[in-house]
């Protein structure tokens, strides 16, 4: 698997992006595209492609990603309004990029979770 993935350049500060959070376990930054008002990324630092990978040894990092979520959605004021928080996997969920992510979306009504 290859590991250096666009968000792992992010993550590693090889390409220039607004780090809205870091920490020793996750990184946070603006979705390049943004869905909602308020769109951003929250990415373990080690590679673990889909949530498919994920092990028993990755629960503290996944974790951290809700932890981080929440934190920035109370930064953002949209914690009481709320927000969505949403992890692909693979190719039926449309899952682009295959470093694990959580997308934290709010800002506005999102509407329903999936149409028909
Ligand atoms: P997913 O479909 O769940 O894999 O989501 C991938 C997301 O990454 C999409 O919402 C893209 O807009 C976003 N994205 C792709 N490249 C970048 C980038 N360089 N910086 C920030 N977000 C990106």
């Amino acid at each position: 698997m290859k590991k250096d993935n666009i968000f792992m350049n992010i993550i590693q500060k090889k390409v220039k992006t607004d780090i809205l959070y870091q920490d020793e376990l996750v990184t946070a930054f603006y979705d390049l595209n943004p869905k909602a008002p308020v769109h951003v990324l929250i990415v373990p630092n080690i590679l673990i492609p889909t949530v498919n990978h994920a092990t028993t040894h990755d629960e503290i990092i996944l974790g951290r990603l809700f932890i981080v979520a929440a934190k920035i959605a109370e930064q953002k004021n949209i914690h009481s309004s709320g927000y969505r928080l949403i992890v692909n996997c693979n190719d039926h969920s449309g899952q682009e990029i295959y470093h694990l992510h959580m997308h934290l979306l709010g800002g506005k009504p999102l509407g329903p979770l999936l149409q028909k």
